[in-house]
This record gives structure tokens, sequence and C-alpha cells, in this order.
């Protein structure tokens, strides 16, 4: 088997809402890069996310997928390690292009051996997973209105995006909590946004409004701070943004400097990183689950392949942001009361539907 053909096609998912704010930034829309591997007529496809605090951008991407082309060409891309030591002996970083490359490379070995993908990545303990929704900061009864708006459409889990003040963030908690009633499942992300003793104290005043978890609180670079919040706090603290990388990983469950890690796909440079992840967290008895995969269908199928084949995932996953986006080129995967379900067809299940590849 040899990758005999590479496509590059540039995604720009505009968002409904055109002020989609968190601590880090405010977007109008998701964009990124599919890729296409191919070998006899059989194709298989990634997705790059262009998320400027993940390393790379919508103008790198191309370049970085450009670079790392030939490397590739005629390679087995059955042999998924080897494809991964030729692109980290390459380039350092560039997890997003990784990624796609991978899990491109893993969807075209699925689709060939005639598989759905988590019978590559060892098997699955459910067929639907609990969809976590985003709610973007906003002022409280904003936020509550959409949190509200989405509990009817069958979610039961939310994010709250805040971003450092305590006394509106807290107001905004618990104008969701009274919105949406006492069996919604509510999160928090802070995005980076308090210092250690400001976290603290913010979710002391939050856990009355029961909170189920709490992400980043602090720096991404302040791991005693994280540890001081994890320690002193009576919310599961997870870290996302610290937990970048799979050595970032390794010495955050060892030390035990959070109680959960979000994995993503794009940060950790693909699937097999993320399952070593999700095996290290395990390991340490650190819980672990699929965070936001931003963008097209795509990304979050293989996001969904990969949270059926954990066994340890207890919770809600953020597999569903595609549904406040338009102009999604893949098709096959919807979310319905809440949930998302593994798609019928092999690969990863979904399926471009208008082509505009071009070659590399
Ligand atoms: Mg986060």
């Amino acid at each position: 088997m040899r990758i005999d053909g590479i496509g590059i096609m540039p995604i720009e998912m505009p968002l409904h809402d055109k002020d989609w704010a968190f601590a880090l930034a405010t977007v109008s829309s998701a964009r990124g890069y599919a890729i296409r591997l191919s070998s006899g007529g059989v194709h298989g496809y990634g997705y790059a996310p262009a998320i400027p605090h993940m390393g790379s951008t919508f103008e790198g991407l191309p370049i970085e997928l450009a670079r790392f082309a030939p490397l590739i060409k005629e390679f087995d891309p059955r042999d998924i390690e080897g494809l991964l030591q030729k692109l980290d002996r390459s380039l350092h970083g560039a997890p997003q292009a990784k990624a796609a490359i991978e899990c491109a490379a893993h969807d075209l070995v699925a689709r060939a051996f005639g598989t759905p993908l988590w019978g590559l990545l060892g098997g699955k303990r459910t067929e639907r997973v609990p969809v976590i929704r985003i709610l973007a900061l906003k002022p409280p009864d904003e936020m509550a209105a959409k949190a509200e708006e989405l509990f009817r459409e069958g979610y039961q889990y939310f994010k709250i995006k805040v971003h450092g003040d305590i006394h509106e963030d807290v107001a905004r908690v618990k104008a969701i909590r009274e919105r949406v009633g006492e069996d919604a499942h509510l999160t928090i992300d802070a995005n980076q946004s308090y210092s250690p003793k400001e976290a603290i104290l913010a979710i002391e005043q939050m856990a009355r409004y029961r909170v189920d978890l709490f992400e980043q609180p602090v720096h991404r670079f302040d791991l005693k701070g994280l540890a001081m919040v994890t320690r002193e706090s009576p919310a599961l603290i997870e870290a996302d943004e610290a937990a970048g990388t799979l050595e970032e990983i390794a010495v955050i469950v060892k030390d035990r400097l959070a109680d959960a890690v979000s994995l993503k796909i794009p940060k950790l440079g693909g699937l097999r990183n993320a399952r070593a992840a999700a095996r290290l967290c395990a390991t340490y008895g650190v819980k672990y689950r699929v965070g936001a995969h931003v963008g097209t269908r795509l990304l979050n199928a293989h996001g969904l392949h990969l949270a059926v084949s954990c066994p340890e995932i207890d919770y809600a996953c953020e597999l569903g942001e595609f549904a406040r986006m338009d102009g999604d080129p893949f098709t096959g995967l919807e979310v319905e009361n809440g949930h998302v379900e593994l798609p019928k067809d092999n690969g990863c299940g979904v399926q471009p539907i208008h082509h505009s590849w071009q070659v590399i």
C-alpha cells in the first residue's frame, strides 16, 4: 500500500454567532485545512484546524502541509509510527498539520481494510457519546438564555466560558444554573485567566451552583499554581492548555498536578499520541475526556472514534461545536438529543460533499 495522491482543501465555516468570544480571542469563523491521502483510488481524510494558541495559523498550515507532502508521498500509510517519525524529524511542533496527516492515514487504512476507524484504535466501548456545548463569553443573562435554548434542544452538558473577573463569572454560573435547572451538568473553562488564589476563591463561590469540572484555571506554564488549585479546590480541576503535548501530560499525571486532562487530536499531533495520553492518564488514575474539536464534522468524527475507543471516559465530550457553524464540506455526523452517534460507514464515517482539492 502506497500513498499515491495528496490534496488539501481550505475550509472556512462561518459561525452563527459572529461575536463568539472566550478568554483568549473573539472569532467569527472556524478555519483550517482538510487533507486527502489517496491510495489505489481509496481516499482518507484529516483536518488541521487553524488555532493560534495550539501553534499554527490559517496562513501557516498550507506551508507546513506542503513541507510534509514529499515526505509521505509513496509512503505506506499502514506504517503510522514511521510516518510520524518522518514528520517529527522534519519539523518540531506543527501538531495540527501532523494530526491531519496522521488522521488521514488512519482513515485511509480503515477505509481500505473495510472497517470503521475504531477497529484500528482498540475497539469501541459505546456507540453514543453525550455532547457538551460551549457557551461563549457574554453577559450572564445572554449566556443563560443560550443555555436554556440548548437545553430545550436536548443538551444536558454545558461548558461556561469565563474570563477571570470573579464577580461576573460567578454571576454567569448562577444565571445559567437558574435557567437550566438542577439536572443539567455545568463545567467551567477559564482559559488560563485566573491567578491560583483567585481561582480557588472563584471555585469556592461557584461550588454552590454545582460545577462538575473547572478547566485550565491558571496560565499554562504555572504548574505550581495548577497544583495548588487542584489541592485546595472542591471541584475537579482539568488541564487543557497546560496539557498541550504528550510530554506535558506525562508530567501532569505523574505529579498529579490536575485531576483531569482534556485530550484533543490537533494539539497532541494525532490519534496515536491521544491514545497514548489516555493510557498515561489511566495508569496514574487521572481522568480524561475528549475536549473541543472545533470545526468540521470530519475532525469531530475522528474525535468520536477516539472517545468510543477509550474505556475510562465517563463524562460528556466536546464533539458537537459544528452545530453552531455553516458551510461544512463534510456530512455524516449530527447531534441528536444531545448525543453524537458513531457513523455506520467505514473509516471515520463522514464523507466530503464537494471537492476542491489542490494537489500538493
Ligand atoms: Mg479549554
